[in-house]
């Protein structure tokens, strides 16, 4: 699979509520390890999936609704929802390009001059990024006379990286695109994947793609939600049907290690809500200068156990306290419209601006007022559900993607 699919910030997709309800499956077993004994961290019942935005006649009539139980795995620490819905019916249509936040542009610039300075890349080098987006982070490198290689799926977003002469492959990511490219020679130095290996259900098979296609002396630069920020702050917006996985970098390091891999860097980052960037090279390879910071963030893991249950326990009971936080939330963006329940699925559901704006929100509640929570947002961009968009952005939909929402 299955989903390159978002580029930074996640998933910010648009995709309408689909048709017939999709095939959907309901693990009983960790997808890192296969152990079956995962252990539910929180059940939220059924949920409506948070990008399934409604046409107006659809507003009022039953909608499709899916599990959604957050687990963890006493076996390899992963955490995880249960439920697959097929990234087919998730990713069909984007609504985000990466290139309109200002935020994710600087931040993928910095990243981009350090990687070349840190790995001595040059125009003999090879970068790929998995789920590129619209070129938001391959320009850098192009711009740099650097070779660089997109995939992504949504051939609406491909289709600008290319025309702004970033080649791209409008294709899913997994072992099997991964071998196809490998046998025709492709190997790379360095390549990106942001927010995307939480989307992928296959989590071994895209780890394996990244191991095929990494040189000898290659680097993965990952960047996936940290499950410890999620946690610790509370974020019980950031978790939905389109996010499966929630890494440590315990879990992370275990999973890697299954496809012949190490972490040499790890950084977290503020982005999204609460980030980690790790560097994953091949075991034992030619490159295994492990930073000292992938020890210090270790250890602070194992401080605070983050590889047992114990640390998610209480996670499950702040829930209860998720309707406070909501009224204040109401109280400073003006909020009027809907229950309670349904606030909170909005703010559940990672709900962007734009998504309000068409007040066709999962859920069927309409009519939720928009103004004063750009208000507050231009004043706190974290105050509204942890998102980071600018007002560009909001209004930076896409005609086709889009329509619905208008
Ligand atoms: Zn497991």
């Amino acid at each position: 699979m299955t989903s390159t699919l978002c580029s930074p910030p996640a998933s910010r997709r648009a995709s309408p509520e689909p048709k017939a309800r999709p095939a959907r499956r309901t693990r009983a077993a960790c997808r890192g390890c296969g152990g079956k004994r995962l252990k539910t961290i929180l059940d939220f019942g059924p949920m409506p999936l948070a990008n399934a935005f409604r046409t107006a006649d659809q507003i009022g009539r039953p909608e499709s609704r899916y599990p959604l139980v957050l687990a963890f795995c006493p076996g390899c620490s992963l955490v995880q929802i249960t439920e697959t819905i097929p990234a087919r019916t998730l990713f069909e249509r984007y609504l985000y390009y990466s290139s309109t936040s200002d935020t994710v542009l600087d931040a993928s610039r910095e990243l981009v001059e350090r990687t070349i300075r840190e790995r001595g890349l040059t125009a003999a080098s090879h970068v790929l990024e998995i789920a590129s987006n619209d070129g938001y982070l391959l320009q850098f490198y192009a711009a740099r006379g650097i070779p660089a290689l997109g995939i992504e799926p949504a051939r609406n977003i491909a289709r600008k990286a290319r025309e702004r002469g970033i080649p791209t492959l409008g294709r899913f990511f997994g072992r099997e695109l991964a071998a196809r490219l490998a046998r025709d020679g492709f190997q790379a130095d360095v390549i990106h994947a942001n927010n995307v290996l939480a989307h992928a259900e296959d989590v071994h098979g895209f780890l394996a793609g990244i191991k095929m296609l990494l040189k000898p002396d290659g680097a993965g630069v990952i960047e996936v939600p940290y499950v410890k920020t999620l946690v610790e702050r509370l974020e019980f917006d950031t978790i939905y049907h389109e996010h499966i996985f929630y890494f440590s970098l315990a879990s992370l390091e275990r999973l890697a290690a299954a496809q012949g891999m190490e972490i040499t860097g790890a950084e977290p980052l503020a982005i999204h809500g609460g980030s980690l960037r790790v560097t994953l090279s091949h075991a034992g390879g030619m490159r295994r200068d492990i930073s000292e910071q992938v020890s210090i963030l270790k250890r602070e893991e194992e401080r605070l156990g983050v590889a047992s249950f114990d640390f998610y326990a209480p996670f499950a009971g702040q829930r209860n306290h998720a309707p406070e936080f909501l009224r204040n939330w109401q109280r400073h963006s003006g909020f009027r419209r809907g229950s309670q329940s349904g606030k909170a699925r909005a703010l559940h559901s990672g709900h962007q601006p734009a998504d309000l704006r068409a007040g066709k929100a999962p859920g069927g509640h309409a009519g939720l007022r928009l103004a004063p929570q750009l208000e507050l947002r231009r004043r706190d961009p974290r105050a509204a559900g942890g998102v980071q968009k600018t007002r560009r952005e909001i209004h930076s939909t896409d005609s086709g993607a889009a329509g619905d929402l208008k």
